[in-house]
């Protein structure tokens, strides 16, 4: 069976005054159905851009992203914009909440994109809010909320539309250690109730052990750690 997603010979390289950076260099990297990796690399080293390569936010200069054996490469923008939307759910180190909506609003809205009635949407969100113990919160906006309180919205908005993918970027580098440790322990149990794939961009070691494997970025290759 092919795997969820696989990102194959991905090249990516920047213009630096005239010279090229170059940050993958036909990389390779496979996620399976349900498997939890992260990704620990020093600052700089391409975690963001890798991320949005494997979300189809980015296009590479070379190799492929295949989702379930599809390559996603000659997809046009708005398929790629389509598939993000209904299996792809993205967690950034700032909340990136929107300011004047509830908590709720924040995780209804991309579920009544998808179609949903606002009641259903609604309902998930509120059952998703306070499985992230954050449902008391649900009413308030984003400033009126704690640092780990609006990163457990932003993961409740993430998986929203049931997405298979969850990808993260440093979803608690702005957290102080012991919220950081909780808000992981809840980013984590929802990924493996809910069945989903993850990678996760984290600098802390203890965090990452507790994911299936963890990998590096090393001179633009992708490698698997112990
Ligand atoms: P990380 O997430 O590991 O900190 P990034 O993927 O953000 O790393 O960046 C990797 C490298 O690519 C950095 O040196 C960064 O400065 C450079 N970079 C990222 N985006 C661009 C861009 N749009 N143009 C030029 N250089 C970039």
């Amino acid at each position: 069976m092919a795997s969820l997603l696989q990102l194959v010979n991905i090249d990516r390289r920047y213009l630096d005054s005239d010279k090229p950076l170059v940050i993958l260099d036909k990389a390779n990297f496979s996620l399976e159905q349900g498997q939890t990796v992260a990704l620990v690399a020093p600052s700089g080293a391409g975690k963001s851009t890798l991320l949005h390569i494997a979300g189809l936010l980015e296009r590479p200069n070379g190799g492929d992203v295949v989702l379930r054996g599809h390559s996603c490469s000659n997809l046009s923008d708005n398929d790629r914009t389509a598939i993000r939307r209904n299996d792809i759910g993205f967690v950034y180190q700032f909340h990136h909440l929107l300011p004047e909506f509830t908590a709720l609003e924040n995780v209804m809205i991309p579920q009544m994109i998808a179609g949903l009635k606002r009641s259903e949407a609604a309902d998930r969100g509120l059952k998703l809010l306070t499985y992230l113990r954050v449902g008391h919160r649900a009413k308030h906006r984003p400033s009126e909320l704690s640092g780990g309180e609006q990163q457990r919205v932003a993961i409740a908005r993430a998986v929203a539309n049931a997405p298979s993918i969850l990808l993260a970027d440093e979803p608690t580098g702005n957290l102080d250690p012991v919220t950081s440790a909780y808000v992981f322990q809840a980013l984590a149990a929802l990924v493996r109730q809910s069945g989903l794939s993850a990678l996760i961009a984290t600098h802390n070691l203890s965090l990452a052990k507790q994911m299936d494997r963890r990998i590096t970025l090393k001179s633009g290759k992708i490698i698997e750690l112990p």
